[in-house]
């Protein structure tokens, strides 16, 4: 499933077709009619956590996307430029599982096999927003929001921080990582924790969120973050290095820091790794 880093870099790419009218099309459901957004231009795009949100000019109704397991957003740039006022005279083929389509002058937006795909007005965007948790990698994220949630709670913090009602955005993989690199046993009950453990966890995970966005995937190796940062600053694209991670899809392996074998463990629907030998809870 893709983590909120993903969806973000899904919203700059929909960016790309801002103030070009388009022709939507797609399958009419009960939630989504494309008629309702043909030969409007997108205004804007945004990611909250795992939803992506399409903002389009002269209408309040919204796309909002959740891509589930097996979604796609796809956006890509004709080869061939037309003029600035003409959409391509034929339609591409259907995708299989094409859930709605834009074609503009410039640009092919095709989202497939969503979970969710409806058309939001702007009660209907609140009450999302207003579900989600503080996302680390929004410029509206409130940390100190997020850490009184973390705060309150009895639940284990391997479970709070991919429960998206209480920060979101992070999944499976940014879990198991971000409570390795802390050294926090992920059973560890949220309010065992001391808010400043709390934010230095919300920094690292802004941290490695916005060197995953702009990688376009998971940097957390230590010497591939550095790396990545490196090119980062200068501008450069992150090359796909071979993914390492320290304890994600690691069971029965040296953990990096102590060389006890990495454990794993069935939380909800997803499996939690983390080491047993230097991941602690606070004395
Ligand atoms: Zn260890």
């Amino acid at each position: 499933m893709a983590e909120g880093h993903a969806v973000h870099g899904m919203a700059a790419r929909v960016r790309r077709l801002v103030d070009q009218p388009g022709r939507s099309q797609g399958p009419v459901t009960e939630q989504f009619d494309p008629r309702a957004l043909d030969g409007r231009a997108v205004a804007g795009a945004e990611a909250h956590g795992k939803h992506l949100l399409i903002h389009l000019h002269g209408t309040d109704l919204s796309p909002h996307l959740h891509l589930g397991m097996h979604g796609a957003v796809s956006v890509r740039q004709h080869r061939r430029a037309l003029g600035p006022d003409d959409l391509p005279r034929t339609d591409p083929p259907d995708p299989a599982g094409l859930a709605w389509r834009h074609l503009t002058a410039t640009h092919l937006l095709e989202v497939t096999r969503p979970t969710v795909c409806e058309l939001l007005d702007a009660d209907g965007r609140a009450a999302l927003h207003a579900r989600l948790g503080p996302d680390p990698l929004r410029d509206d994220a409130d940390p100190a929001e997020a850490i009184a949630r973390l705060h309150a709670s009895r639940r284990a913090i391997g479970a709070l921080l991919v429960d998206q009602s209480v920060v979101s955005g992070i999944g499976n993989v940014y879990r198991a990582e971000l409570l390795w690199r802390a050294g926090l046993d992920p059973h560890t009950p949220g309010n065992a924790l001391d808010p400043d453990t709390l934010r230095a966890l919300w920094d690292d995970a802004f941290d490695l969120m916005t060197i995953g966005l702009g990688a376009g995937w998971i940097v957390a190796h230590p010497t591939q973050l550095a790396d990545a940062r490196a090119l980062l600053a200068r501008g450069e694209a992150v090359p796909r290095w071979p993914k390492r991670y320290a304890v994600y899809l690691r069971r029965g392996e040296p953990c990096p820091r102590c060389g006890t074998p990495v454990a794993s463990e069935r939380l909800g629907l997803q499996t939690m790794y983390w080491c047993p030998g230097c991941q602690q809870q606070p004395a």
